[in-house]
């Protein structure tokens, strides 16, 4: 009988069993985890701390019995795979045991980045991302906290000070980029999130590197470049992610994440990638890339389970475009696109709202759309973007006008996006 293993059980690893078994496999499928948790959704663990969720919220696919039933699975639970030869397939386990497969689906994810400087690692510094770390921070909220900083100024990092200061928690939001959702927002939409935040008393400070995280008896000072001490209760780290590739050994080709290909093969026959562990292909800059989203995890999963299935034709996931999208304190934003790319920006501020919309084209392209305030468009403003890049020249359609139109998007935004004049 064939025997797969999939290793790390988060969206990426859920989605390439319920690909294999969809697509008939009835070979055994092994699950590793680090974790004794069913597959949780890391973007719910910040709703968890808020405490609008319960614990079994986090977990969107179910209990762990359950999923073991219905894709019959073997389960081998807070089991680290600790290396892998990439030429024999074979797994060692954290206990020492070896197990073979025939195909292997690497989903390990990523890890919460600890920047190398003194006193990260000190008491009453958290990260998150997983939902231990969601546990731990909660807790430590429980216990009471007057006043934190939180370091990085990511979509995740929002989300803490969001929920910091809804408990009455004093805030800091400090970054060394020069402006707020740095891989995403455009400068001037970065500066007006930034005042409205002001204005809801959040401290910011942009463009400061974090040099160091001091313990006092009574908390913490958080040293930022320039010579600015901020004494707080607590820090969180939320400055990025790094892949989880150490299973790479010399069998596997890997770069920021594991190398694949569009079937999501690495560079050693019989084992797959998926997830945040990998890279893919940004469709807009060509270039590989981790994309970091849990759709992007999702359909690299199925991709991966579809193939050791044995689908034919063969299933293939061409990349994706990057596209974030964020609700805090009563503001939408949604980034999609690449703000790195130079360009020609228009600014369509919606009527009626506070909201705006701002397009950079390039070469006749859009190239980086920022969205404020108006979550609703985002879905015809992606389709579009991705229009765009099969044919230079493709247009709304009627029904992505009319739902532009019936969401009271000013028409000189509609004729911007069909003209790009
Ligand atoms: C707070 C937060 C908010 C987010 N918000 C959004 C959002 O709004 N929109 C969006 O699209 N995405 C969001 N994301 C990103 C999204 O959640 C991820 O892209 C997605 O969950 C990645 O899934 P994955 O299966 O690749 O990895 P993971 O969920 O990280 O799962 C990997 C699993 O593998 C395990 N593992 C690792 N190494 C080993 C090993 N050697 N042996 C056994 N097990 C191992 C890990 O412990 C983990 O359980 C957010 C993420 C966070 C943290």
């Amino acid at each position: 009988m064939q025997r797969t293993a999939i290793i790390g059980f988060g969206c990426a690893g859920f989605h390439a069993v319920k690909a294999l078994r969809r697509h008939g496999y009835s070979g055994e499928i092994h699950i590793y985890s680090d974790a004794g948790d069913p597959p949780a959704n890391p973007m719910l663990t910040t709703y968890y701390v808020a405490g609008k969720l319960a614990w079994e919220g986090m977990f969107p696919f179910g209990g762990l019995e359950v999923l073991k039933r219905e894709y019959g699975l073997t389960l081998h639970l807070d089991c680290p795979v600790v290396s892998l030869d990439a030429k024999t397939r074979c797994l060692t386990l954290g206990d020492g045991g070896k197990e073979s497969f025939d195909h292997i689906v690497l989903a390990t994810g990523a890890r919460a980045l600890v920047p190398p400087i003194p006193g990260a690692d000190a008491p009453n510094v958290f990260c998150m991302r997983t939902v231990e770390d969601a546990r731990l921070l909660r807790q430590r909220l429980e216990g009471g906290v007057k006043s934190a900083v939180v370091i990085g100024a990511s979509m995740v990092g929002i989300k803490l000070v969001e929920l910091l200061q809804a408990q009455g928690v004093a805030v800091i939001l400090a970054d060394m980029a020069p402006h707020i959702f740095p891989t995403a927002a455009l400068p001037e939409v970065a500066g007006e999130i930034q005042a409205r935040l002001e204005a809801r008393g959040i401290g910011l400070r942009f463009s400061r590197p974090i040099e160091a995280i001091e313990s006092r008896p009574d908390g913490l000072t958080v040293c930022l470049g320039g010579g600015e001490r901020l004494d707080c209760d607590m820090a969180l780290l939320c400055i990025g992610t790094r892949a989880n590739t150490q299973l790479a050994g010399e069998g596997i080709e890997t770069g920021r994440g594991f190398v694949v290909n569009t079937r999501m093969e690495t560079s050693a026959p019989g084992i797959y990638a998926a997830g945040d562990c990998c890279e893919g292909l940004n469709l807009l800059t060509g270039q590989a890339q981790i994309i970091g989203l849990w759709d992007n995890a999702a359909r690299q999963g199925e991709t991966a389970g579809a193939n050791i299935a044995g689908v034919t034709p063969l299933a293939v996931y061409p990349g994706n475009i990057t596209h974030n999208i964020t609700h805090f304190m009563d503001m939408d934003f949604i980034g999609l696109g690449d703000n790195r790319i130079a360009g020609t920006c228009k600014t369509f501020p919606l009527p009626g709202r506070r909201g705006r919309v701002d397009i950079v084209t390039h070469a006749g392209l859009p190239v980086c759309v920022n969205i404020l305030d108006e979550y609703r468009i985002s879905g015809v403003l992606k389709r579009f973007l991705l229009k765009t890049l099969e044919d230079k020249g493709a247009r709304l359609g009627p029904a992505g006008r009319g739902r532009l139109e019936r969401e009271g998007v000013p028409a000189a935004l509609i004729d911007y996006l069909e003209g790009r004049n």
